[in-house]
């Protein structure tokens, strides 16, 4: 099983800020109906994990260091070894 978390804008009242919502370099909204991206919100789908911040990068790094922790350990192992029969062996 694998989890996501992906990270959605907000606007201050908590409202879904779109892609569709432009801003300039500066994070000065372009979109009329935009009154600003207030926050960035990460939850993850395991149910047990949410943060919201205003530094994106901040969240996304948590939200990385979250979906981490939800990987088993084993899995950088090598493929299952096999129990391979000594046929070549001297
Ligand atoms: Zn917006
Ligand atoms: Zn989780």
């Amino acid at each position: 099983m694998s989890f996501r978390a992906p990270l959605t804008k907000h606007h201050a009242d908590g409202s879904d800020c779109p892609a569709d919502h432009k801003h300039t370099r500066s994070g000065k909204p372009l979109h009329p109906d935009c009154p600003g991206r207030e926050f960035t919100q990460a939850i993850c789908s395991c149910g047990d994990w949410e943060m919201r911040h205003s530094g994106k990068g901040y969240v996304n790094e948590c939200r990385k260091r979250r979906l981490a922790q939800h990987r088993p350990a084993s899995v950088s192992a090598s493929p299952v070894l096999r129990d391979v029969p000594p046929f070549n062996m001297r």
